[in-house]
């Protein structure tokens, strides 16, 4: 063939062509070859290609920081094993024989200890034009930052939760610790306003009971935004008279705002229904801030409230519907800037800097509003201009509630509501002085009262003597009222009656501790501090439908 080349001039000049471009073929080949093995050698994981006998045909030398070991010389030819782990055998994980046989990919992550690595590896097979497995390859990346990334975000995350749960904690042992002694002084102010007193007697008792209320008020606003933002806050039912309400707020204002020089006076739409079911303690509280707010912010000229049924209400609506109300606090104070007004229901945001330093204040009262508004269903808006004073425009919805057109709500609260017929409760409560407060009301009403001081004595009281009804506080010092309750329900016991009713008494009030103490076998919740009013109620429901229970039962059953 060489010979022939040679033969002449013509023939000579073709194959030199030829030659060329073979030449030019093959490096052009190699050009590419030279390409595609810088790309597998620059990527950054790892490549390692075996034959069937798993030995390494390639590989793109990413292997030695991966796995540490510089061997510095040829890979080829070695077993990974043997080259990487200075092994004498396959490691238990390997997956190349494996994805030879069956020729699907496999993947799987490692750690190794030694290096305190992990190790991403795909295996996959690498197939031939005629669809056969030739050689497996492993792809194989270090996650090693990232899996300690994730761990450090998750170890976060737990931590962030941890101190959720701790604040949720400490808020519901707070409201708790403070809500129980003011619940004893509360109570025991309501009983001595309930004895025979003079004039100044009661004139110093009312003050001692309105200082006792502001100061729980106080701290329930400090405890309030918090729950609020933990989402734990529900919202109360009660029958109330609107304008009596309204009453005692115009008597808390109105000498503060007359001592300011300032006009100021209520208007009540006359279709504004006067009995409404909702949360009283939580309406007064935004209409506190407002004209509290008011009065503070404003030097001269006026101060109002006005209700009206709010104009998306339509018609008035029958009893047990509910209807939106429109609260509209004015004034003709100082004025809030366009700037400012977008952010004063944000928390701790005060508008006007040298205003704010002339009158306390923590600029937590509007955040509250804010959120208590949109509990209540409704919203907060203010309309202001600088100079021309602001009015702030709260709704909220209730549902009517009739009421003896005779009796407003202090004589309702203070009827005495004798029980029907006479009952034995056992009541479980460790605080002496809320022990007594209940006592004494119960007593009062005419009830047979047994008491104990923890969980772990209502068991054997109930064992002992038979109650009509149970009393449980939550908190007490051994055994608390949810686990007592559970011994009661429990078969078993040797209690005659473990269907008693049993009412939970706490001063937690947390969203979800209803539940629980329902899930427990509780037949009722009562909030601390202790209305007297809503606990005779209870009492009297309970009573009654544990009796009329009773009743059924016995004339269903065979004499
Ligand atoms: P604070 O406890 O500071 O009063 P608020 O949340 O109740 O907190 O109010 C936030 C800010 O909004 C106040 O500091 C004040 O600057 C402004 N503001 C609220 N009500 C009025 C008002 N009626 N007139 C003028 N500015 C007001």
């Amino acid at each position: 063939m060489a010979r022939e080349l040679h033969t002449d001039g013509e023939g000579d000049t073709a194959a030199h062509a030829r030659i060329a471009a073979l030449e030019a073929e093959v490096e052009a080949l190699r050009a590419r070859e030279r390409t595609l093995r810088d790309i597998l050698l620059s990527i950054p994981d790892m490549i390692t290609v075996h034959d069937r006998n798993e030995s390494i045909v390639f590989s793109n030398w990413k292997g030695d920081d991966l796995y540490w070991e510089n061997l510095g010389g040829e890979r080829h030819g070695s077993r990974c094993y043997g080259c990487y782990f200075r092994g004498e055998k396959q490691c238990d994980a390997c997956q190349i024989a494996e994805v030879f046989d069956t020729g699907v990919q496999k993947s799987i992550e490692l750690y190794n200890p030694e290096i305190r690595a992990f190790r991403s590896i795909t295996v996959f097979p690498v197939h031939n034009a005629a669809g056969e497995v030739v050689m497996v390859a492993e792809y194989v990346r270090d996650v090693t930052a990232t899996r300690r990334m994730e761990r450090e975000l998750r170890v976060a995350k737990e931590a962030a939760e941890a101190a959720d749960k701790a604040k949720s904690e400490f808020l519901a042992s707070m409201s708790h610790e403070i809500r129980t002694p003011m619940n004893g002084v509360l109570g025991m102010l309501d009983l001595a306003l309930d004895t025979r007193l003079d004039d100044e007697q009661r004139d110093y008792l009312e003050a001692a009971q309105n200082s006792a209320e502001s100061l729980l008020a106080l701290i329930n606003d400090i405890l309030d935004f918090s729950k609020i933002e933990a989402g734990m806050v529900e919202l109360d039912s009660q029958a109330f008279r609107l304008r009596k309400r309204l009453s005692t707020l115009h008597t808390m204002f109105v000498h503060r705002a007359e001592e300011k020089g300032l006009a100021f006076g209520f208007r009540i739409g006359e279709e504004v229904p006067d009995g409404l079911v909702g949360d009283p303690m939580r309406l007064r509280q935004v209409l506190v801030n407002l004209l509290d707010n008011a009065i503070k912010f404003t030097e001269q000229g006026r101060v109002y409230l006005d209700v009206q049924l709010d104009a998306a209400q339509g018609a008035l609506p029958a009893e047990g519907e509910p209807i939106l109300l429109r609260f509209s606090v004015t004034d003709s104070g100082p004025g809030i800037l366009e700037s400012h007004r977008e952010h004063i229901f944000e928390r701790f945001v005060q508008a006007d800097g040298s205003l704010s330093r002339r009158h306390r204040g923590t600029g937590l009262g509007l955040a509250i509003c804010k959120r208590l508004a949109t509990l209540m269903g409704g919203d907060i808006t203010v309309e202001s201009a600088p100079g021309s004073g602001s009015t702030f425009t709260f709704t909220a919805s209730f549902e009517r509630a009739s009421f003896d057109g005779a009796a407003d709500d202090r004589k309702l609260a203070r009827q005495p509501q004798k029980p029907v017929t006479p009952a034995r409760i056992l009541v479980a409560e460790d605080h002496p002085m809320n022990l007594m407060f209940i006592e004494k009301l119960l007593a009062k009403q005419g009830y047979e009262v047994h008491t104990v001081t923890d969980g772990t004595e209502v068991l054997p009281a109930l064992q002992r003597e038979r109650f009509d009804l149970v009393l449980m506080d939550i908190a007490m010092p051994v055994m608390d009222g949810i686990e007592a309750t559970r011994s009661v329900r429990q078969a078993g016991n040797m209690i005659t009656d473990k269907n008693v009713p049993i009412i939970a008494m706490t001063a937690h009030a947390m969203k979800g501790d209803r539940e629980q103490f329902l899930a427990a076998g509780m037949d009722d919740y009562i909030g601390k501090p202790i209305n007297s009013d809503n606990l005779c109620n209870m009492l009297l429901k309970h009573l009654q439908r544990a009796r009329r229970a009773a009743e059924g039962a016995s004339a269903s059953s065979p004499a």
